[in-house]
């Protein structure tokens, strides 16, 4: 039996340590009885604390929750019968939920386990029938007053805590009877001997009865603890943890009253992190050749509870105030302006920072002790500074420049200002994320945000684009903040699509159109995989939390909501919308629906269509459609399915989408003008043009999320149309084109032929955007031969690649370029090129290097021919020795990052070997740098399986530096598996990711490993001959 062949997120064990508590952790079999079944009258009563927040798209009927908050009548016997009552009505509304249109679910589960589901079956039955016994035994006896009512209640298992008492939680979500309002935190931070100490005490407000507060902490030993109530005295109380939980609670004898204030104390010791997330060191070598540490902190999404113990959950917002002690000569940051200094008796400096003037959740909070530098500007009401090591401060000036830009259109965009005093960026020296939206202190990782004079307008694109992300957060994300990590989109996808948008009125010149149109394509790829999720889904374990951060909440979320921006009436539609967003929630946390209720409040026209009712299709189910049109004279009917990649085509879903399907035709086609909307609901739907077309191309410069067929005629059409005349189609719709017929070869409905066929017009392409594509699918497939050994194949393909485009690659020049979008096709055709060891290509690069190096720094490769320059050195040993060391001493880092991947490019095996050691040990290249050097490797035939090797003996080391499920192992695990294709590789995968258990066999990675390989073998089995006939 294959584990994996289910179509499941779902884990296959119990929690850690959590066997007697099942029924109160949110076991993913008993969620999944609980909605497809109505053999379960109800669950057991809860106590009100039972009773976790969840946002309103991720509910659990396992909870018994409601949609509201609780208040303290429902501890009364009344409100357990009223949550009694409520099970039935969750499960009810789940049953309504389950029928609409957009939420069917896709593929029936295999029932590769049905001996252990028919256990979780008769335990749950046996745990339901004793526990409607028990309530059945004491209702009777219910007075229905308090008194009665208590006995009544339902006594959930509890863990035990590390001292051997009960624990009073079982949940992986906090209760809610008591909400955080502020805390004042004081850290001692000892960069010498990499501890900290720290005193957090937090202010709190009683919601509902409870004994108990339960807040998170993650390796902090805690001293000492007081609590006081009210106007009372504080007194030590005993701080119980369950560490598999992240958790510490305090219980009370008597019950905590709603409405009251009270204060938690606590002191506490940690090391500080040796990772990249909590409170982490960091250090780096000075030009001096001395070693600087530092200390900054990373928590999104889980790990504020490493530096304090918080309310770890977006949800729990609150003010912080801080202070940080420090040495004279470092400097410290934090969210919020510095408010004073004091000398402390030790020697130290304590700067201690305003509190945050705005209710921000823990996730958001940062801090940071190091010897950096500032440039800053004042831009409207605030102090915009960029931070960096001493020594590359004349890097920090268009990173300056760009945020203060950004500032000004988003405060005039969104029509609210910025609402802190000051907005620091900062480089990091060794950081593993790109960069993180912290309220007023964004951290960046160097590449991210530092670039010289003399960069290429391409680098600049990098920190622009990022540095457009990470402002557009401070409103979406900062200021309104998803309630649940289920919704993160609400987050990444807006500040994805703002990222892009905002740079094309920003500085157009960066010509960010190419790459937004690139992550479309590539979001689609991903999400046409069987393991991939819907938008909005749910969420009950760190892993899971960790693995929301992929495409499909980034990319996948900024495409629909372009899509929903074009298909609205008028440009500023979708704009009014937002507006309406943030200002009505400001401050707030909320979840998809609010969203769209919002967008569907601003409409003006009528007769539009909901916005509800079209983008709940898109975010409450995975995957996307494809839609299939066909053309008879003036009728054209559009039919829509569930564009699925299976290996064995056998599994169907009924999803439907309410898809705003555009199309231009042979007389009108370039102008957004002769775009023509029609909406598709259903299965299939027909409509009349106004006269007969020779061809129509649908989905309009590719601004809808969904891949199109065209059937054997419309192809042919369109390729004739495209041979005669390239312009005849805006490049979007042709680079769109090309990605469709690649997918659809994948997908088994048009034969590689035919994928040939229309890549013969590429002999008269110019364009940047279709030129790219191509080159990606035919490289991929080139890989994908190589891995197999197929020896003549992969020469012929070769040659084909090279030929169709010969007359580009030769004339690309060599010297600088100031145009993007020709740098990204020149670096894109020269790269192919090389790679493939095109003797002109390789000859040009070598004579760069030389000069380079011999002009002992004083000749300049340009930026975008960088890459191809350093690869082409990484081939000769020689010049590899020579990168080795220009690689120990170059301190910009975009540079520096080119060079390890020349070096990483190497085809000698005992380099390749070196490499992944050193990018492991984080001496001589920094462990953020692992996951590159994997990646380059793989692509290469002499290390991929060394790579493979590699990851599997140090997966535990691996795990230790990136979180399982985390951005970074993603990354990991699809370039080593991504393009293998034989039966005995996926078995070696398989084999080896189930043996992880606990360690990563969950992850949908894995999963996703599994189903590209399998489709790369069928792909080839099916492929293999036409290659063999054709090229
Ligand atoms: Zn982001």
């Amino acid at each position: 039996m294959d584990p994996f062949d289910s179509n499941s997120t779902e884990r296959a064990n119990l929690p850690r340590n959590m066997i007697e508590n099942s029924m109160f952790e949110e076991e993913p079999d008993v969620v999944d009885l609980a909605k497809d079944s109505t053999a379960f009258p109800t669950f057991p009563a809860l106590d009100p604390d039972e009773v976790a927040y969840e946002p309103r798209s991720s509910r659990l009927l396992v909870r018994g929750l409601g949609e509201n908050d609780m208040d303290e009548d429902e501890e009364d016997c009344e409100s357990s019968a009223r949550l009694l009552g409520m099970s039935f009505m969750n499960r009810s509304s789940a049953h309504r939920s389950s029928s609409s249109p957009y939420s069917r679910q896709a593929p029936p589960r295999s029932c590769s386990r049905p001996s252990a589901r028919t256990m979780v079956v008769c335990v749950l039955f046996l745990v339901i029938v004793a526990s409607m016994t028990m309530v059945l035994y004491f209702l009777p006896g219910c007075t229905f007053t308090k008194t009665g009512c208590r006995k009544a209640t339902f006594e959930p298992v509890y863990p035990v805590s590390t001292n051997g008492e009960l624990f009073p939680w079982a949940l992986f979500r906090l209760p809610h009877s008591i909400r955080p309002l502020s805390y004042d935190l004081t850290l001692n931070p000892d960069l010498d001997n990499m501890i900290f100490t720290g005193c957090t005490v937090i202010n709190m407000f009683v919601l509902h009865n409870t004994k108990r507060i339960v807040l998170h902490s993650a390796n902090l030993n805690i001293t000492k603890a007081t609590f006081k109530l009210g106007d009372g005295e504080p007194s030590d109380v005993t701080v119980l943890e369950y560490k598999p939980n992240h958790q510490i609670a305090v219980k009370f004898s008597e019950d905590l009253k709603a409405g009251q204030h009270c204060v938690l104390t606590l002191d506490y010791s940690a090391s500080l992190s040796h990772t990249y997330d909590g409170f982490y060191n960091s250090s780096y070598i000075d030009k001096d050749g001395n070693k600087r540490v530092l200390a900054a902190t990373q928590f999104e999404p889980l790990s504020a509870r490493k530096a304090f113990p918080c309310f770890d959950e977006p949800a729990f917002k609150a003010t912080f105030l801080i202070r940080i002690s420090r040495k004279p000569d470092f400097l410290t940051l934090s969210n919020m302006p510095k408010a004073k200094t004091t000398l402390l008796p030790n020697g130290l400096m304590q700067d201690e920072f305003e509190k945050t003037s705005v209710n921000m959740s823990t996730y958001l909070v940062a801090f940071i002790v190091a010897n950096f530098s500032p440039i800053s500007k004042n831009v409207s009401e605030t102090l915009v500074s960029v931070y960096s090591v001493p020594e590359k401060m004349e890097h920090t000036d268009y990173a300056l420049d760009t945020a203060s830009k950004l500032l000004e259109f988003y405060n005039d965009f969104f029509e609210i200002n910025y609402p802190l005093k000051k907005l620091d960026l900062v480089a990091i020296p060794d950081f593993l994320a790109g960069a993180m939206e912290n309220w007023g202190l964004i951290t960046f990782r160097e590449t991210s945000l530092l670039v010289g004079k003399q960069s290429s307008p391409m680098e600049k694109q990098v920190v622009a684009s990022v540095t457009a992300h990470e402002l557009a957060h401070q409103w979406f994300g900062n200021l309104v903040t998803m309630s649940w990590w289920n919704d993160l989109w609400l987050n990444e996808g807006f500040a994805t699509y703002m990222q892009y948008t905002s740079l094309q009125t920003v500085l157009p010149q960066l010509d960010i159109g190419n790459l937004f149109l690139a992550v479309r394509f590539r979001a689609l790829d991903k999400d046409a995989l069987n393991s991939s999720h819907a938008v909005s889904t749910e969420v009950n374990t760190p892993e899971q939390v960790e693995e929301m951060f992929d495409s499909v909440s980034y990319e996948k979320g900024a495409s629909i909501l372009l899509m929903l921006n074009a298909s609205l009436p008028g440009d500023q539609q979708f704009r009014k919308g937002i507006i309406q967003y943030l200002k009505q929630f400001s401050g707030f946390n909320t979840d998809t629906d609010d969203l769209w209720n919002s967008l569907t409040q601003v409409e003006v026209s009528t007769q539009h269509q909901n916005v509800s009712e079209m983008m709940s299709s898109w975010t409450s189910q995975k995957g996307f459609p494809l839609v299939t049109v066909s053309l008879k004279g003036d009728q054209v009917t559009l039919t829509q399915e569930h564009f699925l990649l299976t290996s064995d085509n056998a599994t169907h879903t009924s999803s439907l989408w309410n898809i705003p399907v555009t199309y231009v035709n042979d007389s009108c086609s370039l102008d957004p003008e002769c775009r023509q909307v029609f909406t598709l609901k259903t299965k299939s739907g027909t409509f009349k043009l106004p006269g007969s077309v020779k061809w129509l191309k649908l989905n309009y410069r590719n601004t809808g999320f969904y891949i199109v067929h065209y059937g054997d005629e419309g192809w042919a059409a369109l390729r004739e149309a495209l041979s005669n005349n390239v312009s005849v189609l805006t490049h979007e719709d042709r680079a769109s084109l090309i990605h469709n017929i690649f997918a659809l070869s994948r997908l088994g409905r048009v034969s590689f032929r035919h994928v040939l066929n229309l890549l013969n017009y590429l002999s008269n392409e110019t364009e940047t955007s279709p030129v790219t594509e191509a080159l990606l699918q035919l490289n991929n497939i080139y890989r994908l031969l190589d891995k197999r050994q197929a020896h003549s194949l992969v020469a012929r393909m070769k040659n084909y690649i090279l030929s169709h485009f010969s007359s580009l690659i030769n004339k690309q020049t060599w010297t600088e370029e100031d145009s993007v979008s020709k740098q990204e096709l020149r670096s894109a055709l020269l790269e192919t090129a090389c790679t493939l060891n095109e003797e002109s290509c390789t000859q040009q690069a070598k004579a760069l290097f030389k000069q380079y190096v011999e002009s002992n720094g004083t000749s300049r490769i340009p930026g975008d021919l960088q890459q191809v320059v350093f690869n082409v050195a990484g081939q000769s040993t020689e010049d590899w020795l020579t990168l080795h060391n220009m690689y120990g001493h170059v301190t910009y880092d975009s540079e520096k990052r080119k060079m390890l991947r020349g070096l990483a490019s190497t085809q000698d095996v005992r380099r390749i070997v070196w490499i992944l050691k050193e990018g492991l040990k984080g001496d001589l290249i920094q462990t953020q740098e692992l996951p590159l050097v994997i990646s380059t490797v793989c692509n290469g035939f002499a290390g991929y399986l060394f790579a493979w090797d590699f990851i599997q003996e140090n997966w535990d080391r691996l795990i230790e530096k990136f979180p399982v499920g985390s951005f970074a192992i993603q990354t990991i695990i699809k370039s080593a598996t991504s393009q293998l294709s034989t039966q005995a590789h996926l078995h070696q995968v398989q084999g080896f990711f189930s043996s992880l258990k606990e360690r990563g066999s969950q992850m949908r990675s894995v999963q996703e490993a599994l189903e590209t390989i399998r489709l790369n073998q069928r792909w080839m089995d099916k492929n293999l001959p036409t290659l063999q006939k054709w090229l």
